[in-house]
């Protein structure tokens, strides 16, 4: 139902490539406040102090954006472990202690908790390398346990703030922009290689720290591969082409995939886009808060299976983002998870014939009451070079 769907904002400001990069990204983000988050949840969860090592989740609860530093939470407090490459770096992103180790920061750790007489430390089960485990709990005293905890934090992260979605909104003009200014100069003769480095360089050029993930340039029958790498191979005349491509800036991922055909389309092609078009639209209407995440896949399965596609589309159709590229919820088969307003997903539908070519649609939403914002409002009629 169209009457769901917020429509697009157009992109603010000049259109040349390097235009609106420069501001900066909106309110600063509530580190401290979340940190109470986590400590709140301790009582529940029955522990006495949570270690979050995965780093996107160490940066949602200090702000912290090094590549080596994890977080201690506890009723009184936080407090964030890294190595002297990012002392000064830790201390002017930080609200919270910070903790400088001299070797490994896991004795460390593990002395903190001894110190404060923590019984039951969570650990992210999903994200800690049993290497870790194993050194925590040689370190720790005797009476000290360890817990598995699983998607706690990824739990938190995904309803965003106003703050976050301004950084995803501009993340996502970004990618748009840079899309835009690549486009223009693709072309028949062109490699798939070149391409992705174009869009990768525009991108950098407009404001984005660096892409969100390997650009996916895939041409002709090569397209129908759902997660290519560009390779050396040429764009040639009646070749589909697939661009997904993301970049992350101010830390927030932005993820959008739009096609390309060399020369006119013919009639299969045609048939094959309108269909993952369609699809895409159904799954754009499904979304709103306080449906199931699944349902959206179902909405967009529905349509390509009523045009004989369903075994082509091979994967599910969208999935979170913010600081990761992929982060809960997943919108899958089956999932059952309600859809809130503030979460912000990929809706990407495609289908892929292998030895012909592949189409997927891909814009990044967020979710609201009554339907959700597109993030990317790149056209989405079939680009022809
Ligand atoms: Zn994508
Ligand atoms: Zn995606």
């Amino acid at each position: 139902m169209p009457s769901k769907r917020v429509a697009p904002r157009p992109l603010p400001g000049g259109r040349g490539p390097e235009a609106g990069t420069c501001a900066p990204a909106g309110d600063p983000l509530p580190y401290a406040a979340r940190r109470a988050a986590v400590a709140a949840g301790l009582d529940e969860r029955k522990l006495d102090a949570m270690l979050v090592s995965a780093l996107p989740n160490v940066r949602y609860l200090t702000g912290f954006t090094g590549s080596n530093g994890m977080v201690l939470v506890h009723r009184g407090g936080a407090v964030l472990f890294t190595d002297p490459r990012y002392a000064i770096q830790a201390s002017r992103e930080c609200d919270c202690r910070v903790k400088v180790s001299g070797g490994p920061m896991l004795p460390d750790v593990a002395a903190a908790a001894a110190r404060h007489r923590f019984r039951r430390i969570g650990f992210e089960r999903a994200r800690v390398t049993y290497d870790a485990v194993e050194t925590l709990r040689t370190r720790l005293p005797l009476r000290a346990s360890l817990e598995p905890v699983a998607v706690w934090i990824e739990r938190l992260r995904m309803v965003k703030s106003a703050g976050e979605i301004a950084r995803l909104r501009r993340s996502a003009e970004t990618n748009c922009r840079a899309f835009e200014a690549a486009a223009r100069r693709a072309r028949a003769g062109m490699r798939e290689s070149d391409l992705a480095a174009e869009i990768e360089y525009r991108m950098r050029r407009l404001g984005a720290e660096k892409p969100a993930f390997e650009t996916i340039v895939t041409a002709g029958a090569r397209s129908a591969l759902p997660h290519g790498s560009p390779t050396a191979a040429v764009l040639q005349p009646r070749d589909l082409v697939m661009v997904d491509m993301g970049a992350f800036q101010d830390g927030y991922a932005s993820d959008m995939t739009r096609m390309l055909y060399v020369g006119t389309p013919g009639p299969k092609v045609k048939r094959l886009y309108a269909a993952v078009r369609e699809a895409q639209q159904a799954a754009l209407d499904t979304v709103r808060a306080g449906i199931a995440a699944g349902a959206v896949d179902r909405a967009a399965r529905r349509v390509l299976e009523s045009h004989g596609l369903g075994a082509r589309f091979v994967h599910s159709t969208g999935h979170g983002l913010g600081l990761e590229i992929h982060e809960p919820p997943r919108l899958g088969k089956g999932e059952k998870l309600v859809l809130e307003e503030g979460m912000a997903v990929t809706v990407e539908p495609g289908a892929y014939l292998a030895g012909f070519g592949g189409v997927r649609i891909e814009d990044t939403v967020v979710v609201t009451a009554r339907g959700c914002e597109v993030l990317t409002p790149t056209p989405k009629e079939l680009r022809t070079l």
